[in-house]
C-alpha cells in the first residue's frame, strides 16, 4: 500500500503507519478473567462520530452497546465485581499512568494515588480533582457513600474513612470500571510540558515533521475523534469507526510556543481538502486540530480565519477544530515509522508560509 502525506500541491511523493470480607455486598458479580479481558464490543453500526458523546445524556441502549456485559453491570446498574478479580490482578502489575473511567475516558486517579488495601479492589486515597462525583448509597442495609465519574456518572464504587494518609480516604473501585493509560501512552504531560494534537494526513510523516521542532519534547502517533474504544489501524483503515490519524506532540512552552506548532501544522498539509492528503483518501485522514484548552482553540481559530483572508491558498482551509478526546495510542511498529526506515518526513511544504498572519 503505497502512502503518501503532507502533499505539495504540485509535488507527489512516493513513499509511501483491576475479598472484602467486611463488607456484605449481594451483587457481586462472576468474575471472569476472559470477560474482563474482552475488549469492549464495537460498536455494532458504529456512526461517525465527530465530537465527543453527550456522556451524561446517553440512553441505555447506547451505553449497552459500548459496554461489555461485565462495564453495563457496574458502570451502569451499580454492581460490584467480584474482588480478586483479573482486572485487580491487572491493576496491581500497572505501572505509572492515569487511571481512566472505561465508560468515558475521562482521566479519574492517578497511579501515585493508588495503594495495596488487601481488599481486592483497586484503591486509591485521592482522586484527580473534580474527576469524581459522590453521593449517599443505603443499599443493602448500609450507609456508604457511593462514587461515579462526574463526567458520564458511570458507578466506580464506594469512599470510605479508613484510608491511609494523606486524605485518610479509601476510594474502593471496582477494576472493570477503570481503563489504565501508561505514563508514556498518556496524554498528560509532565509539569513543563504541554500537548498539542494534529490530524494532517498519514501519521508517519506528521510524526517526523514535528519531531524536528525544537522544543518538541515527544511525540506519539494514535487515533482520535472516533465512536469505538481501542481502535486498531485495521478499524481506521476502513474509514468506520470515525477516528483520524493523529500525533499527539509534547513540548515545552519555553521552548516553542503552540503558534509555532500550528503554522508547521499549516504549512506542511493541505488543509483546504476534505478527507484527503493528496492520494490518501478517508475519514481518517481529515485535516483537524484537537484542542487541549481554550486558548488552543482561539489561536487556532484565529490562524485558521487570517489564512483564509489572505487567500494564500487556493481554496479555503476546511481544518476542523474539536475538543481532544480519548487519545489511543497506535500499534508500536507505526511509532517513529520515519526514523525507523530510514526516511525522513514523507510531508512537504506547500511553500505557502503564514508566520506574518500569527496573532
Ligand atoms: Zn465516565
Amino acid at each position: 500500500m503505497t502512502r503518501h502525506s503532507l502533499i505539495s500541491p504540485s509535488a507527489t511523493i512516493s513513499a509511501m503507519r483491576a475479598l472484602f470480607a467486611t463488607v456484605v455486598v449481594l451483587l457481586v458479580l462472576g468474575c471472569s478473567a476472559a470477560e474482563q479481558a474482552a475488549a469492549p464490543s464495537a460498536a455494532a453500526g458504529a456512526t461517525m462520530l465527530t465530537a465527543d458523546p453527550d456522556w451524561a445524556n446517553l440512553t441505555d441502549a447506547q451505553w449497552k452497546e459500548r459496554l461489555t456485559r461485565e462495564q453495563y453491570e457496574v458502570l451502569r446498574r451499580k454492581g460490584t465485581e467480584a474482588p480478586f478479580c483479573g482486572g485487580y490482578t491487572t491493576f496491581k502489575a500497572n505501572g505509572a499512568g492515569i487511571y481512566a473511567c472505561s465508560g468515558c475516558g475521562q482521566a479519574l486517579f492517578e497511579s501515585k494515588t493508588s495503594f495495596t488495601s488487601g481488599t481486592g479492589w483497586p484503591s486509591f486515597f485521592a482522586p484527580i480533582a473534580g474527576a469524581v462525583a459522590s453521593e449517599e448509597d443505603r443499599s443493602h442495609g448500609m450507609v456508604r457513600t457511593e462514587v461515579h465519574c462526574s463526567r458520564c456518572r458511570g458507578h466506580l464504587g464506594h469512599v470510605f474513612d479508613d484510608g491511609p494518609a494523606p486524605t485518610g480516604l479509601r476510594y474502593c473501585i471496582n477494576a472493570v470500571s477503570l481503563a489504565f493509560k501508561p505514563a508514556q501512552q498518556s496524554a498528560t504531560a509532565a509539569a513543563n510540558e504541554a500537548v498539542a494534537t494534529f490530524g494532517a494526513g498519514c501519521f508517519w510523516g506528521v510524526e517526523a515533521v514535528f519531531r524536528a521542532i525544537p522544543g518538541v519534547t515527544g511525540t506519539a502517533v494514535g487515533y482520535m475523534g472516533g465512536s469505538t474504544r481501542n481502535p486498531t489501524y485495521r478499524d481506521v483503515c476502513g474509514g468506520d469507526t470515525g477516528h483520524v490519524e493523529v500525533c499527539e506532540v509534547r513540548y515545552d512552552p519555553a521552548k516553542v510556543s503552540f503558534g509555532k506548532l500550528l503554522l508547521v501544522f499549516f504549512e506542511n498539509h493541505d488543509p483546504t481538502t476534505v478527507d484527503r492528503q493528496g492520494p490518501d483518501v478517508g475519514v481518517q485522514y481529515r485535516s483537524v486540530v484537537f484542542t487541549h484548552d481554550q486558548a488552543q482553540v482561539e489561536q487556532t481559530k484565529a490562524l485558521i480565519a487570517a489564512i483564509d483572508a489572505s487567500k494564500r491558498l487556493p481554496r479555503r482551509v476546511v481544518t476542523l477544530v474539536q475538543p481532544a478526546q480519548t487519545f489511543w495510542r497506535a500499534e508500536e511498529y507505526h511509532q517513529r515509522y520515519a526514523e525507523k526506515h530510514g526516511h525522513g518526513a514523507c510531508h512537504l511544504p506547500h511553500g505557502k508560509t503564514f508566520a506574518d498572519l500569527l496573532q
